[in-house]
């Protein structure tokens, strides 16, 4: 049998159980060998009754006592009972609805259990523990793995694949160059792969699992410093004429940049007049700024007689950039373009036409704009806004538009410092770290349900006042089995009772038409309450805004919530976030308050990190890496730091990967990156 054999090989796997074991991404005999274990269950030492702790995993070794199975006639489902002991004391075994288990039984009989014991009525219980006759084949012992299931395959199947499989071990051979695996003390692969499944020591899994996450890291830490130094060495990349400034548009913009702001276009324009293309991360917080470096950035490429094209990540927003854009660019002849998602086919060709030749200066959209059919005549700047919402993927295929163009991508950075090198390893980065002066705090308050009527007082008052408002619920229908308020039943609400204020309803559910001519009511102020679900959650800006009513807090992220905020407090008037939390459970209080306690990005990043782990924040629709099989990226931090050097070292001596040593990992990450990477290799 080898590693690349169909799964099929292996006994007791036909077609049928095939198909259920690729839901698992098992394929061929290799694929289940680097299939590994959710956890482990320790089944070495057996525990006394007595001293052994509740609610946690235990094996015990008893003997039946007796068996309750008499139920009166009137009760349908009474459980099934086994009274138990060992030398320490007794035990009850708990099944319901188990009536076919009543004739296992037998009293002096001798069992194995492994379960948790809880404590119930004054006795010691295990319900539904798992139980074997000692000493029998099923009663194994030892380190036991748990593999994460799928309809149709069991933990035991499982394992008896495994153990069929183990016959290929030996066949994983070493790939990763000597000198990597001698600085660091790699296990071989085999070794690791072999412990993983049949552990006999916890020593020999850690070992095992640290060679595989290591390897996992290296695969994709080379993948991003590749695709960072095949950046920095393409000489024929976008070069703009420094002589061309963009001082007239700086001046036509109604305010003074920031300071922040006046150095990361420094460093921009720096990259774009350079051989080398730009690939610049611009970071910086909800507020700061962004935009309209980016603009002058589309100036000056635009000016020299090159395309420019911006993405962000919804249409709400891609729209409000496309009218600041024109609007700011009206003076000076620069035609701009939207491409919607939801054009006419005709209109849509006209556009290409013009693109293809020319005609259009500047394109905004979403990723509408990466299919294969929309070309430029010689793209010089690409854009992507909020970053971290597209995969390294989809602004790849953005860049392969051009021949080699600048690259800006933005983003608000609710990403964590410690892993900013990861997400953004293929780039240099700017920061603007001052907001626009004159901007006030926004005052953010913690309310529970009681004050919502004060709180929409409130609102009111401001409205009188000439300002508007978000109001942002959780979901857009209501909901029967959670206690949540509504966007759509919020509205009605409100609509009803203030009668003077004009209330507009978004939601991702309503057509695209109608989301934008209730944006732009509420951009010219004809709206002055917007009562709307996460919609409206980036980029989003209408500085006469200045009050955010976030209704079941609760129920967001906070980097959300800080995301939300951030809609506020962009004009000169001081700006109110109240949160209404729908839970007084101490993870939701504490979570609020930290909103309440700061208004730092970076802070609020790391904090919801450290509440909601990882998986939430950065499940791979967000941070658009590869995904990851062994290895993560919160928890194994040191690991990727080691392999940051390793990597780094790696690619500076063989750019290429060219090397007989390096082939291996070449092609795993080909297969790691897909279609996102163009390796030139
Ligand atoms: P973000 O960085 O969150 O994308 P925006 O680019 O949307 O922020 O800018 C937020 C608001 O601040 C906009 O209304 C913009 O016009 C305004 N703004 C940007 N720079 C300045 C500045 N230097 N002075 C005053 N207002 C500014
Ligand atoms: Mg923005």
């Amino acid at each position: 049998m080898k590693l690349s054999d169909d799964i099929t090989y292996l006994k007791g796997v036909g077609a049928k159980r095939a198909q259920m074991l690729s839901k698992l991404n098992i394929r061929t005999v290799g694929d289940l060998l680097y299939f590994f274990p959710r956890k482990y269950e320790d089944r070495r030492k057996v525990s006394y009754i007595i001293e052994a702790p509740f609610d946690e995993d235990v094996l015990l070794e008893v003997n039946v006592v007796s068996i309750h199975t008499q139920s009166p006639s009137f009760m349908k489902k009474v459980p099934l009972k086994v009274l138990c002991e060992d030398d320490t004391g007794r035990l009850e075994l708990v099944f319901f609805n188990a009536k076919y288990l009543r004739s296992f039984f037998k009293s002096g009989q001798k069992l194995t259990l492994f379960g948790k014991i809880s404590f119930n009525s004054g006795r010691r219980q295990m319900i539904h523990p798992e139980f074997h006759i000692t000493g029998e084949k099923d009663d194994i012992r030892g380190i036991l793995p748990v593999y994460p299931l799928t309809e149709g395959v069991s933990q035991l199947q499982l394992r008896n694949l495994m153990i069929q499989a183990r016959t290929c071990v030996n066949q994983i051979v070493e790939w990763i160059p000597d000198w990597i695996v001698d600085e660091n003390n790699l296990c071989p692969p085999s070794y690791a792969v072999d412990n993983l499944h049949f552990a006999s020591e916890e020593r020999k899994i850690l070992e095992g699992r640290y060679r595989l996450i290591f390897e996992e890291l290296l695969v994709l830490q080379t993948g991003l410093f590749y695709i960072r130094h095949g950046k920095k060495n393409d000489k024929h990349g976008v070069k703009l004429n420094s002589e061309i400034s963009a001082d007239s548009f700086i001046s036509s913009i109604p305010f003074e940049l920031t300071e922040g702001q006046k150095k990361a276009y420094m460093e921009i324009e720096k990259d774009l007049e350079a051989d080398i293309p730009m690939n610049r991360l611009l970071q910086g917080d909800v507020g700061s700024g962004k935009t309209i470096v980016a603009e002058t950035a589309m100036y000056k490429t635009v000016k020299s007689g090159y395309q420019a094209c911006m993405m962000a990540p919804t249409e709400l927003l891609a729209k409000q950039h496309f009218e600041n854009i024109k609007r700011d660019f009206e003076p000076f002849r620069i035609t701009c373009a939207h491409l919607t998602g939801n054009m006419k086919t005709t209109e849509r060709e006209i556009l290409k036409k013009a693109l293809k030749e020319g005609k259009i200066d500047i394109l905004v959209g979403t990723h509408a704009i990466i299919q294969p059919d929309i070309e430029f005549k010689e793209l010089g700047l690409v854009i992507t806004d909020e970053q971290h919402r597209f995969g390294v993927n989809q602004r790849n295929l953005l860049e392969s538009k051009g021949k080699a163009p600048n690259v800006l991508v933005m983003t608000a950075t609710p990403i964590p410092r410690t892993l900013s090198v990861i997400m953004f390893g293929d780039l240099d980065s700017s920061v603007i770290d001052t907001l626009p002066e004159g901007r006030l705090p926004v005052r953010t308050f913690l309310r529970y349900g009681e004050s919502r009527e004060k709180i929409y007082d409130f609102v009111e008052t401001k409205v009188k006042e000439g300002r508007q408002a978000y109001v942002v619920a959780p979901l857009i229908e209501e909901s029967e089995s959670l206690d949540l308020k509504s966007a759509t039943e919020i509205y009605e609400e409100l609509k009803a009772k203030y009668r003077n204020i004009n209330f507009g309803l978004l939601h991702g559910g309503m057509k695209q038409a109608e989301k934008d001519e209730t944006m732009t009511n509420f951009k010219d102020n004809k709206i002055d309450v917007l009562v709307s679900t996460v919609v409206i959650e980036v980029g989003i800006d209408v500085p006469n805004a200045s009050v955010m009513v976030i209704e079941n807090s609760e129920r967001f992220g906070l980097a959300q919530l800080h995301q939300l905020r951030g809609r506020v407090g962009r004009g000169d008037a001081q700006s109110y976030c109240i949160l209404i939390s729908g839970s007084k459970s101490e993870i939701a209080e504490k979570r609020n308050r930290i909103l309440v306690s700061t208004a730092d990005g970076f802070e609020i990043a790391e904090e919801d990190l450290k509440l909601r782990g990882p998986g939430e924040i950065f499940g791979t629709r967000q941070h658009g890496l590869p995904e990851l099989n062994v290895a993560d990226l919160l928890k194994n931090t040191e690991v990727l730091k080691t392999v940051s050097k390793t990597a780094e070292k790696l690619i500076s001596e063989d750019p290429a990967l060219k090397s007989i040593e390096n082939i291996e990992l070449k092609e795993r990450v080909k297969r790691m990156f897909g279609d996102s990477i163009s390796l030139k290799l």
